[in-house]
């Protein structure tokens, strides 16, 4: 079938009210990006709903795979804009029949807004539904349970016809939302405590602590791969890497040995405060998960927490694992996740760390060193990209200046 329109509806954005014309004006904005590098469309937005206008070269179904992928869209429909006369819809709803399987069933189902239109929604049901048997002798109707539905909407500028209904991601347009920072290690959850935030419309920045020469570039490349997995659902994100070696070093000189994962988060917390400041961010966002590990007890992150009066966002923290794993399948992020390159927290993991912290014992281990300078060091030798889905992390620096731009 040859389509002249995807049909792109909102979901919960009509909630919106007022804000409503914000929404919808980034919503367009992201899905201009997202179909940006491809070919022969106009997007059109109105109030309802969005309808992108397709012309010769378009790849429609490359289209409907980035739209998918897009926050804030509940469904979308590769849709024939046709004109209001039934002949019109006979010809088109036969057209689509002529492709379905012998013995298959199916139903027409017409929402007619334009209460005008000469027919009614039940004569209109009745004569397409006709012609669609006239026209094929191995179909069947079944208005409960039919393999195709060939929907018919009457409005007011022309009679649309589809008979696909494909589900986008939900949420809300990113953008909409406010910036995090998101605190991005090499493992399965914060990617996926990454993507959750970004489905209510928040802008994301990552950053991620890396000790070489204890951690190898190959950890770093996997961080990279990651935020591009990213991306491809929001568009370019900004990655900062903060050498964290001489930290690392320093915490493991003059804490106890049980306190030192508990020092190391928050060294870490505090390096990402000083980025929340200075991107202009409003919290911070990590994928940690009640229980799951020594560092992810209440009181483990109470220690860590106190460093900062940022909010922090634990989008992961009472989700199973499995359905933590289901997740990072779906966003595309799990392979890439469980390959073993350490990162610079398991390499200096003690053997027996304490869970259950005691905030005095943490503060007195820090107060013997004062860590600030060295904190300050790392924040100012951040290393920032930005992360485009097709960036490479072979590529020349003049491709990376020119993905730079895009901000
Ligand atoms: P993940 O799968 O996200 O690594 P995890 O279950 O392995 O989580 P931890 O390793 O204890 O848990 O890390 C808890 C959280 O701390 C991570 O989800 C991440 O947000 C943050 N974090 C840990 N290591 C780093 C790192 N090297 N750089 C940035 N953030 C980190
Ligand atoms: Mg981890």
């Amino acid at each position: 079938m040859i389509y002249d329109h995807i049909l792109v509806r909102y979901g919960e954005l009509t909630l919106k009210g007022a804000n409503r014309k914000m929404f919808v004006n980034k919503l367009r904005a992201n899905v201009k990006r997202a179909l940006m590098p491809l070919q022969g469309y106009k997007v059109k937005a109105n109030r309802d709903r969005m309808y992108i206008e397709l012309y010769e070269g378009a790849d429609i179904d490359e289209m409907c795979r980035r739209l998918e992928k897009v926050f804030g869209i509940y469904s979308i429909s590769p849709v024939l804009k046709i004109e209001k006369t039934v002949e019109a819809v006979r010809d088109i709803a036969v057209k689509f029949a002529r492709d379905y399987e012998s013995d298959d069933t199916f139903k027409i189902d017409v929402k007619r807004s334009d209460k005008n239109f000469s027919y009614d929604t039940y004569q209109l049901q009745k004569d397409i539904g006709g012609a669609v048997l006239n026209a094929t002798d191995h179909l069947t109707v079944d208005v409960h349970h039919p393999d195709h539905t060939i929907k018919v909407e009457v409005r007011l500028d022309a009679i649309y016809v589809y008979d696909k209904v494909i589900s986008g991601s939900g949420g809300l347009p990113v953008g909409t939302g406010g910036k995090t920072l998101l605190m991005l290690s090499g493992g399965i959850d914060s990617p996926v405590a990454g993507i959750e935030v970004m489905r209510r419309g928040v802008t994301v920045e990552a950053i991620h602590f890396h000790s070489p020469p204890f951690t190898s570039e190959k950890a770093k490349d996997k961080v990279i791969e990651l935020t591009r997995i990213m991306s491809t659902h929001v568009g370019p994100i900004k990655l900062h890497i903060v050498p964290f070696t001489n930290l690392q070093k320093q915490i493991n000189k003059e804490v106890h040995e049980r306190y030192t994962m508990t020092s190391t988060r928050r060294m870490m917390m505090r390096v990402a405060d000083k980025l929340v400041h200075e991107i202009g961010a409003h919290a911070i966002v990590n994928g940690e998960n009640l229980g799951q590990v020594a560092s992810q007890t209440l009181k483990s992150m109470y220690a860590i927490n106190r460093v900062t009066s940022t909010p922090v966002l634990r989008p992961l923290l009472t989700l199973d694992k499995e359905d933590i794993v289901k997740k990072s399948k779906d966003i595309g992020t799990f392979d890439v996740s469980i390959q073993p390159f350490e990162d610079c927290c398991t390499i200096f993991t003690p053997k027996n760390p304490v869970t259950e912290p005691d905030i005095e014992k943490v503060e007195k281990f820090e107060s013997v060193y004062d860590f600030e300078p060295l904190v300050q060091e790392a924040f100012e030798q951040i290393e920032t990209l930005t992360i485009t889905p097709d960036y490479q992390s072979d590529k020349d620096s003049e491709t990376q200046a020119l993905a730079d731009n895009l901000f």
